[in-house]
């Protein structure tokens, strides 16, 4: 592989304005496909989801999937688009071997919603508008795996399989205008707009959008204006990013690219291009087509799709509050900057913190095992939050528990780790490990003059007023009781039986 010259971001910077455009590609999470009956279910064996209608056989016609359009129009509805009246599916004609039918069926010049925009906030909180130039309906190809090469890429595989559960599962291609006007932060705005996609898909509820399963995939768009200059320049197009750092990465890695070869006299050219996760670079891949090498023709096998106006503002009517909006009424409510704010959108963490709430914990302490014990835990394991075998209620109690004085921290820390092991609900893995807070006052002021006994020296330096010596009896106490007491009562307990105030 040549070596790709780069010249250093901020040179880059100085001299070009980027022009960005991102394609995403969300998977829909219906039952069955966009134009026939087949399972979308992961994980079955090859080839066992598959008709006549997605393996593009003479004779078969293909139905649209109403559950597809709905949530098409969602998705139009929440990036404040236009909704068509009318609107048709088109061929896209091009030869792959993973798309049966030779063509795919997509939109062309009619797409079901167009013109909206998407408010993104950037990690300082100024919020950033992305345009929206469409948002289409189409469905997905099937996957080649190549087999007997060193690299399972095609290029040295003796041979391939095709496997076509996935053809024909709905796509919504969502396409923005050129992002201008970002300047060197235009990275950084490319992650804040999928990662705000990716929350408002949830939402809505019409995809999980994992882009680690490949639900939600981009493509960057990327060129250089010299400074001053407000016609575009060539763009390159880097195909199918899937995470969210990664489309951070190649926004950067093509401006730096785009920069040296234009500052070297050099002429960028249209093509798509392959970014690597290892070092974060782009390679060229093909050149690009024109629209007319895809000989778009209308759909001649589906009827047009016109949805009523009753219907797009009943839809309208069941959007949920925008995720940016939640985000930060929730962080008003729980007292928290912007960047507790993210670490806690990174883990993944605001619907469980949320849910634990409603089962009446409250917000710092919900955040505090989320974030802290449970969040440690998941790390460890390398699980999402979401996957721990503990639930919002089970949080829920152990705070209440500790609320009420019955567990203090590092109790509650052998409760959550009992409960992880299995062991059952919080209350149960109280009982079994025994796991109670001396609360009886009469046993902790016995072990509390056992102490002071014990510690003639220390009980007199406390009461000729070296007050911080208490911690010492603290721990003789919680040492004791096998740390089953509440250390805040035990040094009330202390300097109260030595007659002293703190
Ligand atoms: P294609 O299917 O050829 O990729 P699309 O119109 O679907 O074309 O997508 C192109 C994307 O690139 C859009 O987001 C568009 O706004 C953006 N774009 C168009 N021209 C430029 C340019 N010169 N520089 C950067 N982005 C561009
Ligand atoms: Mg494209
Ligand atoms: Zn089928």
């Amino acid at each position: 592989m040549t070596v790709t010259e780069l010249l250093s971001y901020d040179a880059a910077l100085a001299a070009y304005d980027p022009v960005m455009g991102l394609e995403v590609h969300v998977e829909l999470g219906t039952r069955t496909k966009m134009f026939c009956g087949c399972s979308t279910e992961l994980g079955a064996e090859p080839n066992s989801q598959t008709c006549p209608t997605c393996l593009g056989l003479p004779g078969s016609l293909p139905v649209v999937n109403a559950i597809g359009v709905e949530s098409a129009i969602k998705i139009g509805l929440a990036l404040n688009c236009e909704i068509a009246e009318w609107c048709r599916f088109a061929r896209k004609n091009y030869f792959y071997p993973d798309m049966p039918k030779n063509f795919q069926t997509s939109q062309y010049d009619e797409p079901i919603a167009f013109n909206g925009y998407l408010d993104v906030q950037l990690e300082d909180g100024e919020v950033f508008r992305v345009e929206i130039e469409r948002a289409h309906m189409e469905e997905d190809t099937g996957k080649s795996t190549h087999v007997g090469g060193a690299t399972g890429r095609i290029h040295g595989a003796s041979h391939s399989l095709l496997d076509y559960n996935r053809a024909g599962i709905p796509l919504i291609e969502i396409v923005t205008k050129p992002i201008v006007g970002a300047g060197e932060r235009a990275p950084e705005v490319a992650k804040a707009y999928v990662a705000e996609l990716r929350e408002l898909i949830k939402a809505l509820g019409v995809s999980e959008a994992r882009m680690e399963m490949g639900q939600m995939r981009c493509d960057v768009n990327l060129s250089l204006m010299p400074k001053g200059s407000e016609k575009f320049g060539t763009r390159s197009e880097t195909k199918n990013v899937n995470s969210l750092r990664s489309v951070e990465r190649a926004a950067r890695f093509e401006i730096q690219r785009h920069a040296a070869v234009l500052q070297s006299g050099g002429t960028i050219i249209q093509e798509t291009r392959h970014f690597h996760e290892d070092d974060g670079s782009t390679t060229s891949g093909r050149v690009k087509e024109e629209a007319e090498d895809y000989r778009y023709f209308p759909e001649p096998d589906l009827v047009p799709v016109a949805p009523s106006r009753d219907w797009v503002e009943e839809l309208r009517a069941t959007l949920p509050e925008l995720p940016r909006v939640r985000r930060n009424r929730l962080r008003e409510d729980w007292g928290i900057n912007e960047h507790d704010m993210q670490s806690i959108l990174n883990a993944g963490a605001v619907d469980l913190i949320v849910a634990t709430i409603e089962a009446g914990a409250d917000s710092a302490a919900a955040r505090k095992w989320w974030m802290g014990e449970l969040a440690r835990n998941a790390n460890e394991q390398g699980k999402g939050l979401d996957e721990l075998p503990m639930t919002p209620a089970d949080v829920a109690r152990v705070a209440a528990l500790v609320a009420e004085g019955s567990l203090n921290d590092k109790l509650a820390r052998q409760v959550i780790e009992g409960v992880l092991a299995g062991e059952g609900t919080p209350d149960e893995v109280v009982d079994k490990r025994g796991l109670k807070v001396v609360s009886d006052e009469g046993a902790l002021g016995a072990a509390v003059d056992e102490a002071i006994a014990a510690n003639a020296g220390i009980a007199d330096k406390i009461r000729g007023g070296k007050v911080a010596a208490v911690g010492a009896l603290v721990g003789a106490v919680m040492k004791t009781t096998r740390g089953q007491a509440d250390a805040a009562r035990v040094k009330e307990l202390i300097l109260e039986k030595l007659g002293v105030s703190e």
